[in-house]
Order: C-alpha cells, then structure tokens, then sequence
C-alpha cells in the first residue's frame, strides 16, 4: 500500500521543523524556491560578517534522507484536483504536484506599505542574497567615499546609513552596522568614519515595540551613546533615489536604506483563493487547518491562527512545525489530537557593543552578560554541528583578527 502524499511548500522554520519531526507515515515532497532551511535570527550578523554566511544554512536534504525535494516555487493552487502549480526556480519551466495532505509554510515577504519609492530603491533582509548586497553596499559606499574629487555632500551621503523599522530585525542590523564602523571600518578609513552616521526611522513612538519598557529604555541609551540616531514618531511618506521622506516634510538623505518594517503576503498567497484576514494571512484553526479544508494546513508568518493571533516569530513556527508532524503522524494512525498551545520563550535582541536584550518570563535581563546568554541561545538553536562550529569559528576570527573589508 502506498503511502498518503503529504506536500510542504517551503524550507524555513515552519517546514524544517515539520519535515524534521514527522514519522514514516507519509511520502514527503517539498517545494520550495530555496534549497535550504536559513537561520535568519543570525542573518543581520552576516551582513557585516562577524558570520559568514554559510554558516547559518543548512540544506533541506540533509534534514531527513527519504524526502523528494524540488526547488520551484509553487504558484497556484487547484483543491479540486488536490494539485499544485510549481514554477522551477533553475530554468522557469512549470509542472504540477499532486498531494493528499498539503502543508503551506511559504513564510512573508518585507512589507513595502505601498509606499512609493521603497520597491525601487531600498534594500530588505530576508534571504541571505539580501544579507550578500547589505555586506556589498556597505564597503562600496566607503571606497567610493574615498575617493579623490567626491565633493563633501556627496561622502557625507554615501555615509549616511539609514535603517526604516525599530523592530528587532532594524535594531539587530544598526547595533552589527555600530560595531562594524567602531571595530573594522575605523581602522581602515579612520577620516570617513568620523562622519559616518546611522539612523533608525520609526513610524511608532517607540523602538523594539514587543519588549519590556525599561528595556526599551536601555537600548535607545545603548543607541545615543553610540551615536545612532533614533527618530521615532517618524512616518516615510516617499523614498526616492538619495532620501525618504517624512510625513512632516523634512528630508533625510542616505548613501544606503534598509527596509524592515514589517510583513505583507509572499506572491502565492496573495494569489490563492482560500480564506485570509485583512492583512492577507491565511486564517487556521488550532490544529492549522485552513479553514474550510480538511486537508489544506498552513504554519508559520503566512498564517493567523483564528481568534488567538501569535507574533510572526522563529519560535512561533517552529513550535507548530513540531506540532503539527506529531499531530499529522497521530492522525495517520488513527489516534487523536489535541489543539495547540503556545509557550512562549521569551525574546532576544542584540542592541551592539557586546550587549544585549534579554525580555524572558523570569528575567528581563540586559548588558554584557545577556549578550553572552543571546550568543549562547542561537548557538543551541543552530541545526547542525557543523554549523555550531562554524559559528565559533566565525566569532573567534572576528575577535581576534576583526571582519575581512574587502569588496568582491
Ligand atoms: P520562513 O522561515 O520565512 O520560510 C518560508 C519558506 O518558504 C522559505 O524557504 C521560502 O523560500 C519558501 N517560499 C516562499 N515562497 C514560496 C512559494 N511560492 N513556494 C514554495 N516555497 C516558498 N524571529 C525570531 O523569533 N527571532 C529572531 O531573532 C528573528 N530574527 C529575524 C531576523 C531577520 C533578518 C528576519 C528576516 C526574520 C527574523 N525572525 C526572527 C523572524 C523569523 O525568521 C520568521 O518568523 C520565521 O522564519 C517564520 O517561519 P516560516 O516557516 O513561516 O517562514
Ligand atoms: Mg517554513
């Protein structure tokens, strides 16, 4: 007898961690355009390199051996024929697969809140190409600085980092960005980093919104001290191709703009014709079924679970992988379920200079010693061995011989 064709769209958090715990109940395939699971709460440190990049992917093959994978991404969905529609990533030609059980953990792209301009000239950080042209940027704008005849306006523009959305992504990234200026870059072009600046925009009152106040508290000190500039309450109305600007008028000129602001809908499922809330996530019941389907599931920042929204977090969508490969290889054999619950960790963000935000249930822990806890945390957290090495090797060469500065 053959086994039920269970498909999962995706290879993040939600998919890994489903894959990984799920008996031998079903014949797996999974799609997705991305041939790796990537720890993304480690990508800001890559775009400065205090981690290379391969340090934080581990490929979905490796994860379980009797998985067929196909790296395509998949583009439609027909619940009638119980098929999807797959577009190959390599060379865009399309094929359908077909599933009894369909699992979708497609995850959320950087919302651009339709703000014009953002699309055509900001960066995002989600993949680790985006981490890539972060690192690229970066060095570029200091040797273009450097260069003879670049009129003063022009260097201090090209120095002009600025990061849109005071969540832990856009604070992760300005605190790597503090340390790569004071640490590396300083040794390097000592004349142009005096004049460097970042900026924070935030359209709230406040940055890292999710974390205990006097948290809050201490990292915007953190900041002021070094010299990051938090402009809260600060709406980007426009963006063109040297500023953004905001809601009160005023200009910001930058040699480089990151955008983290928040989620919006991946392209399949802004498409798909399955119910979804008014910010286009799929609405789940507690088991994950989309609702309506006995047979369709979603996990993770593409989902909203119907009357108990969770944040769209790493810990979030790996706890309902794991649930849901226990729930599904219960069902298989006929045994029952229970709803799922949350439990909720607590949160971790690294605010530069060796410190850290800790906001647990027991402690609100910050500073020098927490920086070493959040270090310690992901370091568990990393898939394989190999990769927990590769990470202390990453940390080690940049204590003691600082990041590598070359632009290729
Ligand atoms: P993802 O992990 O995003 O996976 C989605 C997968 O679907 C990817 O493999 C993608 O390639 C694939 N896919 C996309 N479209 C398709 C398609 N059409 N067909 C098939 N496959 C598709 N969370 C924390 O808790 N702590 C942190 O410190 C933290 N830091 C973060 C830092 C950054 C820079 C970013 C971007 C996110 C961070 N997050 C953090 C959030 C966390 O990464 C997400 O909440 C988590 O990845 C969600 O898991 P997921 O499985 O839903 O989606
Ligand atoms: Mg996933």
């Amino acid at each position: 007898m053959s086994l039920p064709a269970l498909l999962v769209l995706g290879t993040g958090f939600g998919a890994l961690n489903l894959v990984k715990h799920l008996g031998d109940d079903y014949a797996i395939t999974v799609v997705s355009p991305r041939n790796h699971f990537l720890f993304t709460p480690l990508l800001p440190s890559t775009t400065v390199g205090t981690i290379e990049f391969r340090s934080i992917i581990e490929p979905i093959r490796s994860v379980r051996e009797d998985l067929r994978f196909y790296q395509a991404e998949a583009t439609g969905l027909d619940p009638t024929s119980r098929t999807v529609r797959c577009v190959a990533t390599t060379d865009r030609h399309v094929f359908d697969v077909a599933y009894d059980i369909l699992v979708i953990a497609v995850g959320a792209v950087s919302n651009t809140f339709g703000v014009p301009g953002v699309a055509e000239h900001a960066l995002f950080l989600k993949e680790l190409h985006d981490a890539r042209e972060l690192r690229r940027r970066i060095i570029r704008n200091f040797e273009q600085a450097n260069l003879p005849g670049i009129t003063p306006e022009e260097r201090r523009r090209l120095l002009q980092f600025v990061v849109c959305g005071g969540g832990p992504t856009g604070v992760e990234v300005a605190a790597e960005l503090h340390d790569f200026l004071v640490e590396d870059l300083r040794k390097a072009y000592p004349p142009l980093v005096a004049e460097a600046r970042i900026t924070l925009v935030e359209a709230t009152n406040d940055i890292l919104s999710s974390f205990d106040e006097k948290l809050r508290r201490y990292a915007t000190a953190v900041f002021a001290r070094q010299r990051i500039t938090v402009l809260t309450e600060s709406p980007v109305v426009r963006v063109t191709e040297r500023a953004i600007v905001l809601k009160d008028g005023s200009m910001l000129e930058y040699g480089l703009l990151l955008w983290s602001t928040g989620n919006g809908p991946t392209p399949f499922v802004a498409q798909v014709q399955l119910p979804k809330d008014d910010r286009s996530r799929l609405i789940v019941d507690r088991f994950f079924r989309v609702k309506g389907y006995e047979n369709i599931y979603a996990l993770g920042d593409c989902c909203i679970i119907e009357g108990s929204p969770l944040p769209a977090t790493s810990q979030v969508a790996q706890q309902q992988g794991r649930y849901l490969a226990h729930a599904l290889t219960r069902r298989a054999r006929g045994r029952s379920v229970e709803p799922f619950q949350y439990k909720h960790l607590g949160m971790l963000a690294y605010i530069g200079g060796r410190r850290a935000l800790a906001d647990l249930e027991s402690v609100k822990g910050r500073g020098w010693v927490t920086w070493l806890f959040w270090r310690s945390a992901y370091l568990t957290k990393i898939v394989s061995i190999r990769n927990k090495l590769s990470i202390l090797v990453d940390w080690l060469k940049a204590f003691v011989f600082g990041r590598d500065i070359s632009q290729f």
